[in-house]
């Protein structure tokens, strides 16, 4: 083989293997034809904490790569004293929280609430969004629903999109999540939900236990509204790391993720999508 044809073949296999890199780096942060913009560029705070029981740790290493594959500016805290942080509250366009239970000062949500009234985005999910601070009603008209029970602990059911024209189900199907807990939430009547779960058991309970039956009960999973400029995002799964080896688990989430940045960005979407509405 003389010196041009070698030449020539290693800039072959260069270009294969660069084309090769950039098609797996691509498939890594972002399907194609997703509709709404990805997180690159964008500053993403991931503050955990709280009950161990949901893993916040671990989430950090299961989550914060993800974010940083798209592209996102992600700084990480275990305290919640970020939200007192005037200069990072105002550069944040995305608050990621896992903070199940626990307790937050006056001071470290009001420094929230304001950063997200400015337009900074706020999700997270099941416990570490929206399970926190018990004791703080303005933090639960903000998330818009609380936890309350998860009938029959670890079980298998059943999740519907029922909003398949928003941006963040498009495309995602029905599907079901195996031994995992179904969160049963008091709800803000007013948020607009893209997915729901229903209580479909006779009994969750133990047979001697006397039951709250809940057969027939429908429960928002999935939902988006906003809090002044900002955008905020939940899902209730997520009680194990595992739920998001689910495809369409991880596929929302993320989608919510992006939508949620956004809100610094873009004209206000109404959200209110109000449950009951008087009759005539
Ligand atoms: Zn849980």
């Amino acid at each position: 083989m003389n010196l041009k044809a070698k030449i020539k073949q290693i800039i072959n296999v260069v270009f294969f293997f660069s084309t090769l890199f950039l098609c797996s780096l691509t498939s890594f942060s972002q399907d194609e034809k997703e509709s709404i913009p990805s997180l690159e560029g964008k500053n993403v705070l991931y503050v955990y904490g709280g009950w161990e029981g949901h893993q916040p740790a671990e989430s950090v290493t299961f989550m914060v790569p993800r974010l940083r594959a798209e592209g996102a500016n992600v700084k990480i805290f275990d305290t919640l004293s970020v939200y007192t942080d005037k200069k990072i509250m105002s550069e944040t366009d995305l608050i990621i929280q896992i903070w199940t239970m626990g307790t937050i000062t006056e001071e470290q949500f009001e420094g929230l609430k304001k950063a997200i009234k400015n337009g900074t985005g706020f999700s997270g999910w099941h416990g570490g969004m929206g399970d926190s601070f018990r004791d703080n009603l303005d933090y639960q008209f903000m998330v818009g629903g609380q936890f309350v029970s998860h009938p029959g602990g670890s079980i298998d059911h059943s999740i519907k999109i029922i909003n398949k024209n928003d941006p963040i189900t498009e495309g995602i199907n029905d599907f079901d999540l195996k031994k995992t807990e179904q969160y049963y939430m008091l709800i803000d009547p007013n948020i607009k939900v893209l997915a729901i779960s229903e209580f479909v058991r006779e009994r969750y309970e133990e047979p001697e236990v006397k039951e709250n039956k809940v057969k027939g009960s429908t429960m928002p999973v999935v939902w988006k509204k906003n809090f002044g400029k900002g955008r905020i995002f939940y899902s209730s799964i997520g009680h194990f790391l595992t739920d998001f080896d689910v495809p369409e688990v991880l596929k929302m989430q993320m989608r919510g993720f992006r939508w949620a940045a956004e809100g610094k960005y873009h004209s206000y979407e109404k959200t209110i999508s109000p449950a009951y509405t008087q009759t005539k």
